[in-house]
């Protein structure tokens, strides 16, 4: 498929591109994608866990954490995006949920004195700041804002992995992708809250994602492209309204609400 050579190119090119030098992170909201950890924590408290961070870079598919390892540390993602997941008693791997900048991962080793509960995956390159746990941990007990933060961080992942699950079951053919492309916007928005997302991913880390075969996202993007509610561009599937793409989803009972109804191709502002 010529598309899907494209892509495969696009990301080529991508990972021998020079590495971009990552400044030291400002703390304030305004400097992190809205709704981060990054961006909800007291500016006081971020500043904190980042004072002397170290900043670690990681490459395309690299294991960041591990799944079963004792984690020694806490981490805040300053660029890229990745994937948490957990296999089960019979191997099979399932998708908990997507970081991006201003993510903190690695917390709930440390909340719960246990090992890692999920590995975390790179999609593409990028870099996070190690934060050391016993600085962690003195923050937990001292602020109960960035505490409250944390609760609320845990208890949306845990309702995340639900609602991934469930709209597994609920949508069909492209409706799949399609409702992932919606929480995937979140984690690629980016700073600011724009409608058009550029995802940087290949059809295959889609697949992955997504948990359905290559040929299936294919034909899903297909579908979805002739409505004009998502496009392909080099290297990445871009969502020109999320918005759009959200509204276009099935309801409840698997009916599409806006059959025959496509995408405003990112010219609304939907006030
Ligand atoms: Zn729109």
């Amino acid at each position: 498929m010529h598309c899907a050579r494209t892509w495969t190119q696009g990301k080529a090119q991508q990972m021998s591109r020079p590495r971009r030098q990552i400044t030291p992170p400002a703390a304030g909201p305004e400097n992190w994608p809205p709704n981060s950890f990054a961006a909800r924590v007291p500016v006081k408290d971020l500043s904190d866990l980042l004072g002397g961070f170290r900043q670690v870079d990681f490459e395309p598919k690299e294991v960041v954490m591990r799944e079963g390892e004792v984690g020694n540390s806490v981490a805040i993602v300053l660029a890229g995006q990745l994937k948490a997941e957990t296999r089960d008693t019979h191997g099979r791997t399932h998708l908990l949920g997507l970081l991006g900048r201003g993510d903190l991962m690695g917390e709930m080793a440390f909340l719960d004195r246990r090992r890692r509960s999920a590995s975390v995956i790179a999609l593409g390159s990028g870099s996070y700041a190690e934060v050391p746990g016993g600085r962690f941990l003195d923050l937990v007990r001292e602020s109960p804002r960035t505490s409250l933060e944390i609760a609320r961080l845990v208890s949306a992942r845990l309702r995340a992995a639900e609602r991934r699950r469930l709209d597994f079951a609920a949508y069909q053919g492209p409706w799949r992708l399609a409702s992932e492309l919606v929480n995937l916007a979140s984690v690629f928005r980016g700073a600011g809250q724009d409608q058009t997302v550029r995802i940087e991913l290949t059809q295959d880390e889609l697949a992955q994602i997504v948990n359905v075969s290559r040929i299936s996202v294919q034909r899903a993007i297909r579908t979805l492209r002739e409505r004009r509610l998502v496009r392909t561009e080099y290297g990445a599937l871009v969502v020109p309204c999320v918005t759009c793409l959200a509204a276009a989803m099935p309801n409840q009972s698997g009916k599409e609400s806006a059959n025959g109804i496509t995408g405003c191709s990112g010219t609304r502002s939907h006030g």
